[in-house]
């Protein structure tokens, strides 16, 4: 049993908030409550995720998810696309955070993008995108391809992998932020010629600490230089068995 009341807990989310540079207002905060519940509510029914405690949800999905805001990469009004978002993380805590963001939430499986769409319309947000299919596919598409100033994604694959999966969604001079765990390094090491053939170069790695989290965690930055050749993303399932 946690020993936080709600109050304390909504103040851990409004501190870390407030660390991350953001300026929570009565609003936003209720919003993310919303979110939680709702996602509460689903995961009754269909496998979401295994946090669902509001302390852990604060910490563990929407301040994980928004710690890059503060980095100031992600600009009011530009188009932000989510590969994998699974429950919506890190796109929803974003949006939450920065309501003129252009969102789109991709994922494989229409189960989620139902859930996310609950999510969307309880949050009352109409301008979101939401994107059935599979990444390697949704790529080759001339409405999505090199379409945004910024692709995300959190625990959806290898880093060599989600380069190829993510990094043809973004426009030249834009940016690919991915969240990684404690194998950054070894990730970042394999992940030299995917950069390469894919057409972005790291711009950073920052360290991640959040409140009462002993995990370390990290977030990178790559900047895309060039044009992705057409034939990346290779075909659905092949970055994953052959990834570059
Ligand atoms: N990003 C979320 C998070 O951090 O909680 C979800 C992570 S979950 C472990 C991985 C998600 O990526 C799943 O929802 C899965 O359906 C999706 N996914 C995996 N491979 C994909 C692909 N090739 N194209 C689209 N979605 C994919």
């Amino acid at each position: 049993m946690n020993s936080e009341t709600s109050t304390e807990n909504i103040d851990i989310l409004r501190n870390g908030l407030v660390s991350f540079g953001i300026n929570p207002d009565e609003i936003m905060l209720d919003r993310f409550e919303k979110y939680r519940e709702i996602l509460v509510e689903y995961n009754k029914v269909m496998n979401l995720t295994g946090i669902t405690e509001q302390k852990e949800v604060y910490i563990k999905h929407f301040l994980d998810s928004v710690a890059i805001l503060k980095e100031g990469y992600i600009k009011d009004n530009m188009s932000v696309i989510d590969v994998g978002t699974g429950a919506g993380f890190p796109g929803f805590p974003y949006k939450i955070c920065n309501p003129t963001l252009k969102l789109t939430l991709l994922d494989s499986l229409n189960k989620r993008i139902n859930f996310l769409k609950a999510v969307g319309e309880g949050l009352e947000f109409e301008d979101i995108e939401y994107v059935h299919g599979r990444a390697e596919d949704i790529a080759k598409d001339k409405n999505h391809r090199e379409k945004y100033d910024i692709s995300t994604a959190r625990a959806v694959a290898n880093l060599p992998v989600l380069l190829e999966l993510c990094v043809p969604y973004v426009k030249i001079g834009g940016f690919f932020i991915c969240l990684k765990g404690p194998n950054v390094d070894k990730e970042l090491s394999e992940a030299k010629k995917a950069m390469n053939i894919l057409g972005v170069e790291m711009v950073e790695k920052i360290d991640v600490s959040l409140p009462d989290e002993e995990l370390n965690h990290n977030i990178l930055v790559f900047k895309k230089i060039k044009k992705t050749p057409n034939k990346y993303p290779r075909k659905a399932g092949t970055p994953a068995k052959s990834p570059l």
